[in-house]
């Protein structure tokens, strides 16, 4: 591993592990099997070889071919070497040289957000009429009959253009508060949404669009008076355009302080999406990652209903990712009242950590500093509700103590691990002095406590994260979205400790990535991990600026960066002997890349294409 007292930790892990996969023998019946069963003699089920093998191992950095057998690596070597495993049944894929790396594993995704975006509406992009009628006209196919169409978020990069700053689009006028945007009209989709609502959103959601269908199940129309908090647009003959308006004082910058009186009028009239459809968003993004290379993430919000449907994919043999899903810190109770603890679960669905979120985001400056915002000298930013109430601490009069650090003691005292959303400095060393207070009051443990975010810290807590055995869940491509306007807004001096990945890799901690996917209103994170890795090695945003990278000396190396997107997010999760590296024994988790990301030129690793996705032995996407 990348720190000492790594074979330590291994140790225990194995034991850890044994234990895990007795639970999983219970749920599937007794389906796993130990690997030392089979004989080496046996023909292989697949064979990669001509390939330049990143394992991301120990022992053997680079390799020409992989045997795996059933779901398992059982070689790792020479291509003359794989010869050995090829029968008649054997599948052959020759790699032609290409760079083979473990399969991706994305610490951090919004799951069932990032479904709905990709088989639902996204008009982040969309400022035009025919692109607006374009992208609802795909949904409106694709959709069942009568499911509304919700969402959108257009005009999002009118304002914000991806990649680079867009400087007009960024002053607000005063005078006209709801901005010279683009506005669509009900001329625009009525034609073909007879049947089918279609509520969308602009996405400061100042501005919602109504179809002719959402304005009548809405009861708005001629003459009818405009619903509590809501202006309906309305044409020369008193006709509703569709556009409704919410209040707006002034130049309102963040969604956060818009009264969303729109979507409170329609949220009782909006039902909640069927399984047909969740189902459906669950392959397209199983799809996604498998064209991208990413073949296990962590599920961070998706609701409860997403775990059935893992079940339920899996058992038809659709699953084609591995997750590890997090409940909220409140459900901790729950969780081990059922024995739910580290590693409870299997390799393709596992429980064991909660999460939890103390801050707001730099996006809209609610995340929480220790001196007041550069632009804003009012404002430190917020904690959030979970921080409240303060009370006397149970285990010490004299010490006031968070609901926060209460439910997280009992959690790791449960054996559940810690995972906390962490933006600002004064949140990252909140969660630093909380994790101090932890370990003197349950003791040394090995607990990995993910610090979610990492997003912006002080020497100090960078040293502390490392002291403490930390793992900085962090997603990289957010530097190079957010270094355009970082400085500007927290200054110079603080932004020196904005993804300092370099300092917090040589401090110790153990630095994970991944994508946030699917992002915010004004910026998309894509499941992409070429882009995280091009972030977190150039430090540029997507157009290459600056030249050089945004406070260079916090660059990780690609070997680094591959390692934090494999190897170190199976150890975030306890599941570095099972997955992250290409090993024999380990599953057999194989992305082939288009270029060999150790040779290349770093500017062009965004553009690097995946060519095949393997998890557990089976092919699960092939370019062309
Ligand atoms: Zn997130």
């Amino acid at each position: 591993m990348h720190k000492g007292s790594g074979c330590r930790r291994r140790r225990r892990l194995h034991w850890r592990l044994a234990a895990a996969y007795a639970v999983a023998a219970i749920i599937t019946g007794g389906a796993v099997v130990p690997a030392a069963a089979q004989a080496d003699a046996d023909p292989a089920d697949l064979v990669v070889t001509n390939a330049y093998v990143w394992t991301v191992g120990d022992e053997l950095p680079t390799a020409e071919a992989i045997a795996v057998r059933v779901d398992e690596i059982v070689f790792v070597g020479s291509a003359s070497g794989a010869r050995d495993f090829v029968g008649s049944d054997t599948r052959v894929i020759d790699a032609q040289g290409r760079m083979v790396v473990p399969g991706f594993n994305d610490n951090h995704v919004h799951f069932a957000s990032t479904g709905r975006l990709l088989h639902g509406l996204n008009l982040l992009d969309v400022s035009t009429a025919d692109e607006f009628t374009g992208r609802i006209r795909d949904v409106h196919e694709r959709y069942a009959p009568g499911t509304w169409i919700t969402g959108g978020d257009w005009s999002a990069y009118e304002t914000w253009a991806e990649g680079d700053v867009a400087e007009a689009g960024r002053q607000v006028n005063a005078d006209d508060p709801y901005g010279s945007l683009f506005m669509p009209n009900r001329r625009m989709i009525d034609g073909f949404t007879v049947d089918r609502p279609v509520l969308v959103r602009r996405f400061d959601r100042k501005v919602y669009f109504a179809n002719g269908r959402a304005l009548e199940i809405a009861g708005i129309g001629p003459g009818t008076p405009d619903p509590d908090g809501v202006t309906v647009q309305r044409d020369d003959d008193g006709e509703p355009t569709g556009v409704l308006l919410n209040p707006v004082s002034g130049a309102v910058e963040s969604t956060v302080l818009v009264r969303d009186n729109v979507a409170r009028l329609f949220g009782p009239l909006i039902p909640p999406a069927s399984r047909e459809q969740r189902v459906e968003e669950t392959l397209r993004a199983w799809r996604q990652m498998a064209e991208v290379g990413v073949t296990s993430y962590s599920d961070v919000t998706s609701p409860p209903e997403q775990v059935d449907i893992y079940r339920e994919l899996r058992e038809r043999g659709l699953m084609t990712a591995r997750v590890r899903y997090r409940p909220p810190l409140d459900e901790w109770e729950s969780m081990a009242a059922l024995g739910i603890r580290v590693g409870f679960g299997d390799e393709w669905i596992r429980f064991g950590a909660v999460k939890a979120w103390i801050d707001g985001i730099m996006g809209n400056s609610s995340a929480r500093f220790y001196e007041p915002y550069t632009h804003d000298p009012d404002s430190r930013g917020i904690w959030r509700d979970i921080m409240f109430p303060f009370e006397r601490s149970p285990d010490d009069p004299e010490e006031m103590q968070s609901r926060l650090e209460r439910l997280a003691l009992e959690a790791d005292r449960a054996g559940i691990q810690l995972t906390v959303h962490a933006i600002g400095d004064e949140a990252n060393g909140y969660l630093m002095d909380m994790l101090e207070r932890i370990v003197a009051k349950n003791g040394e443990r090995d607990r990995r406590f993910r610090l979610v975010h990492a997003q912006v810290m002080t020497d100090r807590d960078i040293a502390r994260a490392g002291q403490l055995d930390v793992v900085a869940e962090a997603q990289p491509f957010h530097a190079s979205d957010d270094m355009r306007w970082m400085e500007e807004r927290i200054g110079r001096e603080r932004s020196r400790g904005a993804y300092a990945f370099r300092r917090l890799w040589d401090a110790g901690a153990v630095v994970s990535f991944g994508s946030d996917s699917p992002g915010t209103n004004a910026s998309r994170y894509y499941l992409n991990p070429m882009l995280g890795i091009y972030a977190a090695v150039t430090r540029k945003t997507l157009t290459g600026e600056p030249q050089g990278g945004w406070f260079p000396e916090e660059r990780l190396t690609v070997a680094e960066a591959i390692q934090a997107y494999t190897l170190n997010t199976a150890y975030a999760a306890y599941e570095e002997d099972i997955k992250g590296s290409i090993e024999v024994g380990k599953l057999a988790d194989l992305v082939v890349l288009s270029d060999n990301l150790m040779t290349m030129d770093p500017d062009g690793i965004k553009d690097v294409e995946v060519v095949a996705t393997i998890v557990g032995g089976r092919v699960v996407f092939e370019h062309e």
